[in-house]
């Protein structure tokens, strides 16, 4: 597959999350995961539950379209350490999503 078409599935795909998180997929946006043990337990969760499974890896992660404040600090896409800004994307291995940089999830870490 070209690169031009790799750009073109990850944007149809990223329009395609948008618009389920915009029709109110109800995800895990709470608890945040403060302790490396919450970290572990999610990503176990996304390896046992979601696999491959894009919808399932919203809800786990606890995605939002809207950038979510803790404790007066902001977690949008944009800031985390997985976040891949010219490509838009999360390279978190777990989730390897294409995601908007307003975007937030409950793994969120600088
Ligand atoms: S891990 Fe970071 S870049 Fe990936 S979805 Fe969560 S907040 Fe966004």
């Amino acid at each position: 597959m070209s690169d031009i078409g790799a750009t073109r599935d990850e944007d149809n795909l990223r329009e395609e999350i948008a618009q389920k998180l915009k029709a109110g997929l109800k995800t895990e946006v709470f608890p945040r995961a403060e302790t490396s043990a919450a970290v572990n337990a999610i990503i176990m969760r996304l390896r046992e539950e979601a696999g491959a499974n894009v919808e399932k890896k919203l809800v786990i992660g606890g995605f939002t379209d809207h950038t979510i404040e803790v404790e007066d600090i902001e977690q949008p896409c944009e800031t985390c350490m997985y976040y891949l800004v010219h490509r838009k994307f999360c390279e978190l291995p777990e989730l390897m999503l294409p995601v908007e940089p307003e975007w937030s999830c409950r793994l969120w870490r600088i």
